[in-house]
């Protein structure tokens, strides 16, 4: 195991596409490292390049203490595990797991005996001499882990390993890798764009948008600290609720003509609000903004239904135990407390606590 280290680390593409940027992070030795953000926004690039498979363009990667820009992927002691898990298809479950360390020269015994230990761990045990054709995509994805735990590596690399499975069989994966993970305790860097895959797995989040890092930090952290609109909308889900507000003469007033009396001094300026559908309430509760919203349709979700709608023209969606007819007007409260502001051009969040 190992930590892995970023400076400075930039790449541009051979048609001179900026594809990351300014990237810099430490990875523990032994961390869980999800790298997150939409389609495009560079993060296989960055697993890529710290595997070898991309040159650097800029900065530098290290691996522990040594420098390894210039050194080979194969040569780099990292596993990889990717959507597509590439089993060989002539070889049953054992010799699949198996395979990652016997090219590596080892005892023939040790190496059974090893992967045996992980086919254990991964529920494996009663399909070893299965061909994968012959396995659930589930299965298969499993035999793909096997094979990179075992071979000890230094840092293990995951590129959406997730996403060819059904919804359920994922949540469960989510869970099994956690466990793995702190079984083995492998330095991992995992790359998704499912916010929820980041905040179940993470020891600690980046979140990336347009080849630059936004904010790195527990899954926690990012839900109660966003650094800006961006990762406060990104993180957490249904997603934050966003509205363009200004306050004026200390009166806080919503595009829509709905306003509250702060009762403190704040400068005049206008902001985005942006408030968890969590957050909202049916019922007055202290220094909140009263607004009426339509409701388009309600999700069911047993735990807790999601009601969505439009307000000054955004989606706004809020959680309650409540069914909503299609068209029927709510009263909700925002509590300005529990709120988020963010500037206007910047998007960047600004601390001023609303009262
Ligand atoms: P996804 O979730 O869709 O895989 P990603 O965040 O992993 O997205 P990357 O694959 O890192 O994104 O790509 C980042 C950007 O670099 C994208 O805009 C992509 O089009 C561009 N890109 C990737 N490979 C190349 C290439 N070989 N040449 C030019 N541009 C590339």
């Amino acid at each position: 195991m190992a930590s892995v280290t970023l400076e400075n680390v930039k790449k541009v593409y051979d048609d001179s596409f900026i594809a990351v940027q300014d990237v810099n992070l430490k990875i523990k030795n032994g961390e869980f490292v999800v790298l997150v953000g939409p389609s495009g926004c560079g993060k296989s690039t960055t697993l890529r390049m710290i595997a070898g498979l991309e040159d650097i363009s800029e900065g530098k990667v290290f691996i522990d203490d040594l420098l390894v820009n210039k050194i080979e992927a194969n040569e780099r002691d990292i596993a990889m595990v990717f959507q597509s898990y590439a089993l060989y298809p002539h070889m049953n479950v054992l010799e699949n797991i198996q395979f990652g360390i016997r090219i590596r020269g080892k005892d023939r015994e040790l190496c059974e005996e090893t992967a045996l230990e992980a086919a254990n761990v991964l529920g494996l045990e009663q399909y070893l001499g299965r061909y994968p054709k012959q396995l659930s995509g589930g299965q298969r994805q499993r035999v793909a882990l096997g094979r990179s735990i075992v071979r000890n590596a230094k840092v293990i690399l995951m590129d959406e390993p997730l996403s060819n499975l059904d919804a359920e069989l994922r949540a469960k994966m989510r869970v099994e890798l956690r466990r793995i993970h702190n079984k083995y305790k492998n330095t991992t860097i995992y790359v998704t764009h499912d916010q929820t895959e980041a905040m179940t797995m993470a020891d600690r989040i980046v979140v990336m948008d347009k080849g630059f890092i936004q904010q790195v930090n527990t899954p926690i952290e990012l839900y109660n600290n966003p650094i800006n609109k961006f990762v406060a909308g990104f993180i957490g889900l249904p997603t934050m609720n966003f509205m363009d507000v200004k306050i004026k003469n200390n009166i806080l007033t919503t595009s829509t003509g709905d306003s509250f009396k702060l009762t403190d001094q704040y400068e005049d300026e206008e902001y985005i609000l942006g408030i968890r559908p969590s957050d909202v309430s049916l019922k007055e509760v202290e220094s909140s903004l009263k607004i009426k919203l339509t409701s388009d349709f309600t999700e069911i979700h047993g735990s807790g239904n999601i009601t969505r709608g439009i307000y000054s023209n955004n989606d706004f969606n809020f959680m309650s135990q409540n069914y909503y007819e299609i068209n029927e007007e709510v009263e909700l409260f925002v509590p300005l407390s529990k709120a988020y502001l963010f500037n206007t051009e910047t998007e960047v969040r600004v601390n001023l606590k609303l009262k």
